[in-house]
């Protein structure tokens, strides 16, 4: 699928911020993007909770609808930029009131709950470091990076906190208090409700002076590789926030966004945060799970503008069919973007057959804070590519050598390592524990990204697969993910993973894992089908020799395909770290 899909000026309802690329690239500086914030008064600093809300009191935004909050069960709340600052600081002075002190360790382990962002807010306001976890992690992960990041404070459920916490205490002798959100559990040793902590607690609040460079977020990364690290970020994150909010998500004034990520992920603080708030938008929260119905109708219903999803949803979707999206209207909708894998060109034609619209694919990592690579809502689109570097961001596609050090990939259509020049101010600034692992990453004045791409001759980034995941066959190096996008292009497959295989003649072998669409038979007959296509798509030396199929493909919680564990598992090897897998694929 080489098809461009154009951008006519005339179709913009929104004259996109970034609306020529090389242009803004050119006078782009990091000093003077500094405008889009406003630091903290007297030159206190700069503070990610103050840009994302107080400084909104002063540009005339209290009443404007910052968090609209969607319920499981149909419940709605609505908070104004004014109560958010006002929420935020009680939280900010019941933190103060427990006397946890600036740099100590907030985690939260709540669902999609008003508190959740509430507390993430507060207690950057106090100087607090904040971990946000998958609600949905089990014992065992939650105490290990809890043990691993010190906590000092957890935010949870009276459900959560009886499930998951309470038999872990005494390994987290660090953890000194817990504020529960719900139902009240007074009497256990340290624990706290939220309505009798929080809610008391005066909404005045003043942030004090915060170091541009101290530690705000830690966020721990997918495990989809291997065991999850932990990234340390810093306030000056920010930044890039408003700089990627105005320019690849393209969001303005009058938006309603929505990202469907959760905390628990990157991609649900910097972009199901920060960034809307940043940039002064309406922040939609949607407290359930992916359900498509459901998402249509908070589309609709919501008058969402710009969106932000995954691939997993939109294959999701695209299984049940372009026609039950036709069954709502979206006005509003004028911007679709998608991360956290690679977006099979199938998947960006498809929404603008659902929707439309094209999605826009984007590249990112924990690593890197905020989006990296980017389609921009004013530049040609070639579905499969993940985009263009946003401004202030320097890429390369670089090579290893033997000794240690890079060498730069000038001409294009070569693979090679995707390297950022460094530094960007919302680069992690560490890894936690582990410096060594961290020093690894960066090589002459580039992060190595562990990502393997190639760049042609326009300037676009392809995908072609982690460098882990990447297969050797007969001289051939192979990405899975050009050959997962071949697969999805035949009608009976909704998912695909690919794997290579030892082989003795030719080094690896391709094999891939497939997943129907519902009324497709997994027999022989298909399965020769499939190999015939790959096979005329990609020709025998990088077609897949074996095709198994699947109900499902083992995911993280973030939605990325574990195709370690597709290949730990076909070999009888140790599944290593699964503590990021989805509970319904464990064994
Ligand atoms: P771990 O590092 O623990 O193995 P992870 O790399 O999946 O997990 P994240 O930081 O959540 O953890 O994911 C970033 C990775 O996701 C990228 O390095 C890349 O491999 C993949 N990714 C993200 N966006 C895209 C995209 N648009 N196209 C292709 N791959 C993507
Ligand atoms: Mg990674």
């Amino acid at each position: 699928m080489e098809s461009i899909i154009r951008k006519a000026p005339e179709s913009f309802r929104e004259k996109p911020h970034l609306d020529n690329y090389d242009a803004t690239i050119a006078r782009f500086s990091w000093a003077q993007a500094e405008q889009l914030l406003d630091g903290l008064p007297n030159g206190g600093g700069l503070n990610m909770a103050h840009e994302a809300v107080d400084r909104h009191l002063q540009h005339g935004r209290g009443d404007k609808v910052a968090i609209r909050w969607l319920g499981k069960g149909g419940g709605r709340r609505e908070l104004s930029y004014a109560e958010l600052a006002r929420e935020t600081n009680r939280f900010a002075n019941a933190l103060q009131g427990l006397g946890v002190l600036p740099g100590e360790r907030v985690f939260l382990l709540l669902g999609r709950l008003p508190e959740l962002y509430l507390a993430l807010l507060g207690a950057l306001k106090a100087r607090c470091v904040v971990s946000p976890l998958f609600s949905a992690f089990g014992p065992e992960p939650i105490a290990t990076r809890a043990e691993m990041g010190d906590a000092r404070v957890l935010v949870t459920t009276p459900e959560l906190y009886r499930r998951k916490i309470q038999g872990l205490r005494d390994r987290l002798p660090g953890l000194r208090h817990v504020i529960v959100v719900g139902e009240a559990m007074a009497g256990e040793d340290g624990v706290h409700d939220w309505s009798a902590l929080v809610a008391p607690a005066s909404a005045d609040y003043t942030i004090a002076p915060t170091d541009r460079e101290s530690t705000s977020l830690l966020h721990f990364t997918s495990g989809t590789t291997g065991r999850p690290k932990g990234a340390v970020h810093v306030h000056a994150a920010v930044l890039a926030h408003a700089v990627t909010g105005r320019y690849a998500l393209d969001l303005h004034e009058n938006d309603v966004f929505w990202c469907t990520a959760d905390p628990g992920w990157v991609t649900g603080t910097s972009y199901g945060i920060l960034a809307p708030l940043v940039c002064g938008v309406t922040n939609v929260v949607v407290e359930a799970e992916f359900d498509a119905q459901t998402w249509y109708e908070v589309l609709q219903r919501e008058r969402v503008s710009v969106w932000y999803t995954a691939p997993t949803a939109i294959r999701m979707m695209m299984k049940l069919g372009a026609e039950a999206v036709k069954a709502y209207r979206f006005p509003a909708l004028r911007f679709m973007a998608s991360v956290g894998e690679p977006l099979n060109p199938e998947a960006v034609v498809w929404g603008l057959e659902a929707f439309g619209l094209p999605f826009h694919d984007n590249w990112w990592q924990t690593e890197t804070g905020g989006i990296m690579v980017s389609n921009y809502a004013a530049m040609d689109i070639k579905p499969g590519s993940m985009g263009r570097p946003l401004p202030g961001i320097t890429a390369a596609v670089v090579s290893r050598n033997g000794g240690g050090g890079i060498e730069l990939v000038t001409q294009p259509d070569v693979d090679g390592e995707l390297a950022l020049q460094t530094p960007w101010p919302s680069m992690m600034r560490g890894y936690l524990n582990e410096d060594e692992r961290y020093r690894k990453c960066f090589v002459d004045g580039w992060y190595l990204t562990g990502d393997l791409v190639r760049r042609d001759g326009d300037g676009y980034y392809w995908f072609v697969g982690r460098a882990d995941d990447v297969i050797k066959s007969a001289g051939h190096l192979i990405g899975p993910f050009e050959v997962e996008s071949a697969l999805l292009e035949h009608p009976a497959v909704a998912e695909a993973g690919v794997i290579g295989l030892p082989d003795p003649m030719v080094g690896e072998v391709v094999k891939a894992f497939v997943a129907l669409k519902p009324g497709f038979q997994p027999d022989e007959a298909l399965r020769r089908e499939l190999l015939g296509h790959a096979r005329k798509r990609l020709g025998a030396a990088v077609a897949p020799k074996q095709i198994d199929f699947r109900n499902s493909l083992p995911r993280t919680r973030s939605g990325k395909i574990m195709r370690r564990l597709l290949k730990a598992r076909e070999l009888g090897l140790p599944e290593g770290d699964l503590s990021t897998l989805e509970s319904d694929e464990k064994k």
